[in-house]
């Protein structure tokens, strides 16, 4: 929990978001900024830094992330897709609440 995080935000209603598919480990919203014509980010209700912060357990939601991910490419019919984590500043990385970026509909 991090009042200042912005993806802690989203998942709380504070903050305005196109959310496309919710459960009780994770939520899934459009990226803001579209790098693809299907781009949704993939978010973990607790709030985890970056994939380099992960402690024993975590990779149980990591891996939820992951099957949730193929569920909804499945569901939108993507024939191909790009899942992506940026870890730290270095990687790219600028929310520091983890999340996994789906990109996809590159053919549509
Ligand atoms: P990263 O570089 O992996 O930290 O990616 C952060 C992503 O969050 C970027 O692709 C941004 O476009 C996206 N983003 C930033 N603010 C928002 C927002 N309010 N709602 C949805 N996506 C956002
Ligand atoms: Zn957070």
């Amino acid at each position: 929990m991090n009042d200042e995080c912005l993806f802690c935000g989203i998942r709380d209603k504070k903050i305005p978001s196109e959310i496309v598919y919710e459960d009780e480990h994770c939520l899934v919203f459009k990226d803001i900024h579209p790098q693809a014509p299907v781009h949704l980010l993939l978010v973990p209700r607790k709030h985890i830094a970056s994939i380099a912060d992960l402690e024993a357990g975590d990779e149980k939601t990591v891996g939820h992330l992951i099957k949730v991910a193929k569920e909804i490419a499945a569901q939108k019919k993507l024939t191909g897709y790009k899942l992506q984590f940026n870890v730290g500043k270095d990687g790219g990385q600028i929310i520091f609440h983890l999340h996994l970026h789906l990109l996809g509909g590159f053919n549509l």
